[in-house]
């Protein structure tokens, strides 16, 4: 009796111990296969995941490259519309009945501050063509010419006549010295220029090729730089000195003949810079405006033909 509960105990312990491991295995086998479908569902949620914001990346780098060529196009018609209204603020003054345009060569000098302050004093704005060997003399007045509002271009950096106009490479060695060092300096190429002498002169003639003026003059105009002469003129450069007085009886005498008057003057003159404070006031009574060359003007009498 005692050895069949015994044998009936074990048997049952044996059945629940057997039932236990079926358990576990099954259990073990249920995680085992749960994990795996976690793993799957993680591993492909992830991967949807990475493939929408590779989407979303696709999608930006397309808008970016649109906005990238919708800026393109903005630029473009930005330059346009710049050069638009240079056109019609040149028209403008065109059709205004008298302008004048005050030029001074050969400087910057000892008085040129003083003309400055007296183009400040009255609120206008005037054009220098400078020369190199002074440029490095005032850097400083050069700047400030620019930054007041006025225009800088290129006349010469040694303004010799035997030197520049004795060949071609010796003028452009000049010319371009000049240039390269305004626009160090201003940060912007200049592009309006005089030759010394003026496009047309014959003293060029007696220091090398004859024709230089015919043979630069094209080429300057293909570096996108515009020359301008003169038709209108203070006589401070006559040889014999000019006073104050002169020097505005000789610009009112001229300025009328013309709508535009691009007035040739040196700041290296003291009599000339002495006369803008009573000059210009005087122009101003009498009507005219004042402006600043610029590569897009087109003044009657103010390109001379190259001789
Ligand atoms: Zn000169």
């Amino acid at each position: 009796m005692k050895k069949n509960l015994f044998s009936a105990a074990f048997i049952g312990v044996i059945a629940i111990f057997a039932a236990l491991c079926v358990l576990t295995v099954f259990e073990l086998v249920q995680n085992v296969s749960l994990s795996r479908r976690v793993d799957q569902m993680g591993g492909s949620s992830q991967s949807e995941e990475y493939r929408k914001i590779q989407s979303d990346l696709n999608h930006e780098k397309e808008a970016n490259s649109q906005l990238q060529s919708q800026m393109g196009d903005l630029q473009k018609k930005y330059e346009s519309l710049q050069s638009q209204l240079q056109d019609i603020q040149n028209m403008k003054l065109s059709q205004k009945s008298k302008v004048i345009y005050l030029t001074f060569d050969d400087g910057p000098s000892e008085y040129t501050a003083s003309l400055l302050d007296a183009l400040k004093q009255n609120q206008v704005n005037a054009t220098f063509f400078v020369v190199g060997t002074n440029v490095d003399k005032f850097p400083d007045i050069v700047k400030r010419e620019y930054a007041e509002g006025n225009a800088v271009g290129i006349h010469s950096w040694t303004h010799e006549y035997p030197y520049i106009y004795a060949n071609q490479a010796n003028f452009f060695a000049d010319f371009n010295k000049l240039k390269d060092r305004l626009t160090d300096m201003l940060g912007v190429q200049p592009t309006i220029c005089r030759f010394p002498g003026g496009s047309n002169n014959t003293v060029s003639m007696h220091y090398g090729d004859p024709h230089i003026m015919s043979q630069v003059v094209p080429q300057v105009t293909a570096m996108d730089i515009k020359y301008f002469d003169w038709n209108a003129y203070d006589g401070d450069a006559d040889g014999k000195p000019e006073t104050s007085a002169q020097v505005i009886a000789h610009v009112l005498a001229q300025v009328p003949h013309q709508k535009q008057s691009v007035v040739l003057c040196h700041d290296i003159k003291k009599t000339t810079v002495e006369a803008m404070p009573a000059l210009i006031p005087q122009l101003k009574s009498m009507g005219y405006t004042f402006a600043v060359l610029n590569k897009d003007l087109n003044i009657p009498g103010a390109q001379f033909k190259p001789s």
